[in-house]
């Protein structure tokens, strides 16, 4: 590597850390702030009893979108629901959010307008408000930027960090559908325009209510969303809890879609949508197995999937994921990071 390094270099998860680093030798301090750079949303305290949540992220044209497999208006509800998983991974209650648009000067108004609806239409489902932002002219393509603010229970907030050797891992939902999906919509060659799984890359759901009650009821001991894939974001959990993770691909629970769409693969090309695919938007979480109980009553009350895939273990940084036949499979690259 060069003396210089390029970020193509670096990548995103160690420019993170760079940056992180950078922002420590600050001699400023807050006696609010409870946690900063390296989880979900930063969490900031409110007063006694209650702390804010705030998390941003953006979408860019031709890196997360592209305006030939999406209408703008669901475009606009994307780019809400992506933000809010956040708020969900912290077992959050979403408040407010503000916008950032970047956009062409040869963009029609329309098209803005209907993003802006996507949003609101999401938002509405969560009683969210827009209440700022920022407007700006790019020289290529969209960008939108959101930040959300939210808002817990300053002694119930779930964290990366927390999980212990023991823990059963848990995640929700049918994981690699949304990565199925831009696959086939990438080929063109989807049949089913409302296919399920195109769907769901389209038009992902925030699990807010799954968060905020793996929350309220005290289940899970640490969460994040997977937004990367779920290796890689199960390194995000093991690397802030300090422990080491073992993956039953065999306790995976796929979609039919998925599975029929999959038949022909093999080991490690079967299992690489769900265990390495990007934006499922599901909630990976950890929890000891006295809340197996718990885990299942409140499956049956969300009526989406909450499936044991994994277990905590106590071989710090190793993750270990496990085939069908019991043997471990490798995978050259666990999951989605900007820049490589
Ligand atoms: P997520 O996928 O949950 O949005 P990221 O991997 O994007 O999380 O970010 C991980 C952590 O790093 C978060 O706490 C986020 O706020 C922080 N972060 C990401 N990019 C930057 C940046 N450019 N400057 C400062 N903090 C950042
Ligand atoms: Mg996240």
């Amino acid at each position: 590597m060069h003396k210089n390094p390029l970020l193509k270099e670096t990548g995103e998860f160690s420019l993170i850390k760079k940056l992180e680093l950078l922002n420590r030798n600050s001699n400023i301090e807050s006696s609010s702030l409870i946690a900063g750079i390296g989880d979900d949303a930063a969490v900031v305290e409110k007063d006694s009893n209650n702390c804010l949540l705030i998390t941003a992220d953006s979408l860019v044209e031709n890196i997360h979108f592209s305006l030939n497999y999406t209408t703008a208006f669901m475009l606009g509800k994307k780019c809400l629901a992506v933000n809010l998983s956040d708020i969900a991974a912290m077992g959050g209650n979403p408040l407010y959010y503000l916008v950032c648009l970047c956009a062409p000067a040869a963009t029609p108004l329309q098209l803005i307008q209907d993003i802006y609806a996507g949003m609101k239409n999401m938002a509405n489902k969560y009683s969210l408000l827009l209440v700022g932002g920022d407007t700006v002219a790019s020289d290529r393509g969209i960008t939108i930027s959101i930040t959300i603010i939210g808002e817990a229970k300053k002694d119930r907030v779930v964290f990366r960090h927390g999980a212990k050797k023991g823990d059963h891992i848990f995640v929700t939902g049918y994981p690699g559908d949304s990565a199925l999906g831009l696959e086939i919509l990438r080929k063109g060659s989807f049949k089913e325009p409302k296919s399920r799984i195109i769907k769901k890359h389209i038009s992902p759901v925030p699990r807010i209510e799954a968060g905020k009650a793996l929350s309220k009821h005290r289940i899970a001991s640490s969460m994040i969303d997977v937004s990367d894939g779920i290796a890689s974001d199960m390194r995000h959990i093991m690397e802030q809890s300090m422990v080491g993770a073992s993956i039953f691909s065999s306790s995976l629970k796929l979609s039919k879609s998925y599975r029929t769409y999959c038949s022909l693969r093999k080991d490690e090309e079967y299992f690489y949508p769900a265990l390495c695919g990007g934006e499922d938007y599901e909630l990976l979480f950890t929890a000891g197995h006295e809340k197996n109980t718990e885990i299942k009553a409140l499956e049956k009350k969300l009526g989406i999937p909450i499936t044991h895939i994994g277990e905590v273990t106590g071989n710090k940084g190793v993750l270990e994921i496990i085939g069908t036949d019991g043997k471990p499979l490798k995978f050259e690259k666990e999951g989605f990071a900007h820049f490589k």
